[in-house]
């Protein structure tokens, strides 16, 4: 599990959030949801490690990862931008996380192999990243970060680059491996039907504050306030 208590991060002219608290169960797919510019990316960027915090304590699996170095927190993240090394193959992609733990080459073709059947990429190994599709490119960047057996998945609006019928699909495909791993995972997205389609629980954000945090159908209706009313109608 994840427990994320009075939280705080501030930039220069900045303050994007003072207080926020959460947690996300072993297992469980939680969603983050809000417009733009609410502090979405920055409390992910805060759980990956990527951005110091200026405040409030982050525990994972009972332990305390406030101040841990990126990589050894056990924190998977996938991007909106796909960000993939153009000059190496999907295999190379995918087993470039792995060369820093120190594994035998079959035992990294091997987990490579294995996570490349689970995005359903394994004849595509060879191919560099300009001869695939946007969800292709995407389903490479979940796989990077699935192949070191992270702790947590963080996926920051991994499919919104993508078009519509695309995105739909990998809705079904992240779920499905997420459920299969019974991975812990945090999604952001600004689009309450894709939040309504695939969350356990969504925690709905508005200028730096967690609104509401509930099951789909209770924010639908039940919201909380005038906020979580108007931005859950927007669903059609
Ligand atoms: P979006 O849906 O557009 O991706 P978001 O909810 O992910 O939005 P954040 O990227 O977390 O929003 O940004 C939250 C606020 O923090 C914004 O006002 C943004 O301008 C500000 N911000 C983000 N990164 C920085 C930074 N490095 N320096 C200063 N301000 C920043
Ligand atoms: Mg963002």
């Amino acid at each position: 599990s994840v427990a994320i208590t009075h939280l705080e991060k501030r930039f220069a002219d900045k303050t994007v959030f003072t207080d926020i608290n959460l947690t996300v169960a072993a297992g469980e797919f939680l969603t983050l949801l809000g417009p733009s510019g609410c502090g979405k990316s920055t409390l992910l960027r805060c759980l990956a490690g990527l951005t110091t915090v200026d405040g409030g304590q982050i525990h994972l699996a009972g332990e305390d990862i406030t101040q841990r170095a990126v990589q050894k927190r056990g924190i998977g993240m996938v991007f909106q931008s796909y960000a993939l090394f153009p000059n190496l193959t999907v295999t190379e992609n995918v087993a470039f996380g792995l060369k820093l733990q120190k594994l035998a080459h079959f035992q990294i073709h091997q987990r490579v192999q294995q996570i490349l059947e689970l995005v359903e990429l394994e004849d595509y190994g060879h191919r560099y990243p300009a001869e695939l599709s946007g969800g292709q490119c995407q389903r490479v960047a979940l796989a990077r970060s699935l192949v070191v057996q992270p702790k947590v998945l963080l996926l920051d609006e991994p499919l919104s680059a993508l078009d519509a019928r695309i995105r739909k699909h990998l809705r079904e495909q992240i779920r499905a491996i997420q459920r299969e791993l019974s991975l812990t995972t945090i999604f952001v997205t600004h689009d309450q039907e894709e939040a309504l389609t695939m969350s356990d629980r969504i925690a709905l954000m508005n200028e730096g504050q967690i609104i509401q945090c509930d099951v789909p159908e209770q924010l639908y209706t039940n919201p909380a306030n005038h906020f979580a009313a108007s931005f859950m109608g927007q669903y059609n």
